[in-house]
């Protein structure tokens, strides 16, 4: 039976419980159809992964009993996604496929191309969190408001490296500027960029270009739609400069996850 790997809140400790939401409630029970004691893999974020077993306590709730540890807490690549929202099904694409692709971190930047106003930023939680149970990561990326680029640019950590894609052609192409890294490139924590629809204005780009810390790359001749250049950037900073680099041993488990929440 493939097992169900789920995001929970809860402390993980040997004979603890983890209480389980109404969505995963229902995904288990009428989705996947587990009886109880159905094994479980659980994490949180914080305490690795742990084998778990699924129990219901009446109809509307239940808890995921805590048995052991399997995998310990690992430190995963510091790499945030910074992009111009895109519209719905995109933007849900761009929370999922960044999750699998390991980024720490999501945050919508608003550009003054950006068509998108509102984003739905419970959405875009969910879609991080069923990718990352089924993906096995340890982590759900952290996903903030939106914010002006240049109140971002303001308040930009000191030391965190920002890899800005310029279809404008700005930048050496994105693998010589990150196969030419030195140590400390390599160990820093990051950041990628990525545009509205219509490009960066001609002030962000001046602004973006004043900003220490900014390195403008290009990702080759052709223009990406907002989403492509995103995924496309992280997957080459992964294989660069982050986790793809190191072999890595397949995880052995299954995975059939829990729907989004709601
Ligand atoms: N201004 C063009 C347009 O209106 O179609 C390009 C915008 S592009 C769809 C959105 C963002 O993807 C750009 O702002 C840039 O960050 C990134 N991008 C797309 N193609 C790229 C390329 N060839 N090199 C670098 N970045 C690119």
């Amino acid at each position: 039976m493939s097992v169900s790997r789920l995001y929970v809140e809860a402390d993980l400790v040997t004979g603890g419980e983890a209480p389980l939401g109404e969505a995963q409630l229902h995904y288990l029970r009428h989705v996947m159809r587990r009886p109880d004691g159905a094994p479980l893999r659980l994490f949180n974020g914080r305490d690795g992964e742990w084998r778990g077993t699924f129990e219901a306590r009446g109809k509307r709730s239940a808890v995921a009993l805590v048995a052991e540890r399997l995998r310990e807490q690992q430190p995963e690549p510091d790499v945030w996604l910074c992009f111009a929202p895109v519209k719905r099904a995109r933007i849900d694409y761009i929370a999922e496929k960044a999750t699998e692709l390991g980024a720490a971190l999501l945050q919508p930047v608003l550009t003054r191309h950006t068509m998108v106003e509102r984003v739905n930023l419970e959405r875009l939680r969910d879609n991080a969190i069923e990718a990352a149970e089924q993906t096995g990561r340890l982590t759900v990326p952290e996903v903030r408001q939106p914010v002006e680029l240049a109140t971002l640019l303001a308040a930009w950590p000191t030391g965190r490296r920002l890899l800005m894609c310029d279809e404008t052609g700005g930048g050496p192409p994105i693998a010589e500027a990150l196969a030419g890294l030195d140590h400390a490139g390599r160990a820093a924590p990051w950041a990628i960029l990525v545009g509205p629809e219509g490009g960066f204005a001609e002030p962000e780009l001046a602004l973006l270009r004043r900003t220490p810390d900014v390195m403008a790359v290009g990702l080759g001749t052709r223009i990406l739609r907002a989403d492509t250049a995103a995924l496309a950037a992280l997957a080459c900073w992964q294989a660069l400069v982050g986790d793809w680099r190191h072999p890595t041993p397949r995880l052995a488990v299954d995975y059939r996850t829990a729907k989004a929440r709601g």
